[in-house]
């Protein structure tokens, strides 16, 4: 394993389960110290810090709510207070509150909202303050390094799940806008776009053979997406390989915004 991130610390926000648990496992493979960021349920964010630590990394639990500002600036105080700084700034928490159109609560709304976009805000704006508060470091070309967790649904369209596709679409021009603003401080910010990844949050989409089959007719690549695809994509777009990548969406989505609909018809 190339350890591309070695000396590095890095921070990913609703790490206990999925995409950010599968990322902090990747960062720390690659090097890096990991602090593990959860919402409410700190086992599973403590175990996964404690298998890091015994297979010869570093990394720790840390809560916090990212849709709220209190919550955050106490949740990046303590990766200072535990490593000094930080390098690399994963902001990946979200979830889903499903339902039709006219159904859709203002709560719902909101609650989708003030975690997917604000929360994403709140953790990125705290990422630059503290690059620029600590200076540049020799273990990076970058000052410092955010990566947005978006979907393909900033692109794609999503009946039934307007708050989502909204959040997401946000942190399309949010990511974009703060890229450009940053760059000339040396600090690089991307997003990752997943398409169907196999973690809780769409586990109704790949759990029975039915739902499969019907998931994958929208994925031309032909398989369901591990927490791995997204975690090496990450430890690319943390690392200098990717120093000159400012601004950019990755999909990691096996073809999923290729529109398949089209590939045999038309
Ligand atoms: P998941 O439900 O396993 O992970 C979401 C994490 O966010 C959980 O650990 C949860 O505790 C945390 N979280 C929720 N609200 C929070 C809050 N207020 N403060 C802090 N943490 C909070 O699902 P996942 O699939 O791993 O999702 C991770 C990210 O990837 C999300 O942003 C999601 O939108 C995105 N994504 C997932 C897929 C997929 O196919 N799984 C596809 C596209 C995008």
């Amino acid at each position: 394993m190339q350890r591309s991130l070695e000396g590095q610390i890095a921070l990913v926000t609703g790490a206990s389960s999925g995409i950010g648990a599968g990322v902090a496992q990747s960062l720390a493979d690659a090097g890096a110290k990991v602090a593990i960021n959860y919402h409410s349920h700190a086992e599973p964010a403590e175990k996964l810090a404690a298998e890091i630590t015994a297979n010869g990394g570093d990394a720790f639990a840390v809560a916090a709510d990212v849709s709220d500002e209190h919550e955050t600036d106490a949740m990046f105080d303590a990766v200072v207070k535990r490593y000094g700084t930080v390098d690399i700034v994963v902001a990946n928490s979200g979830l889903q509150k499903d339902a039709r159109f006219t159904e859709l609560t203002l709560d719902d709304w909101r609650r989708v909202i003030d975690t997917n976009l604000t929360g994403q805000f709140l953790t990125a704006q705290r990422a630059v303050r503290e690059f620029q508060r600590r200076g540049p470091r020799p273990v990076s070309k970058a000052l410092g390094k955010i990566i947005c967790m978006s979907s393909v649904h900033e692109i794609i369209p999503w009946a039934g799940h307007v708050n989502y596709a909204s959040s997401k679409g946000g942190i399309q021009m949010m990511m974009k806008s703060l890229a450009q603003e940053v760059a000339p401080l040396r600090i690089r910010v991307n997003s990752i776009a997943p398409g169907a990844i196999r973690t809780p949050i769409n586990k109704d989409a790949w759990d029975t053979q039915e739902a499969l089959d019907r998931l994958l007719t929208l994925v031309p690549y032909g398989r369901v997406g591990e927490v791995e695809d997204i975690g090496r994509a990450a430890v690319w777009l943390a690392s200098d390989d990717s120093d000159y990548v400012i601004g950019t969406t990755l999909c990691v989505d096996g073809g999923m915004t290729l529109y398949p609909g089209f590939a045999d018809n038309g």
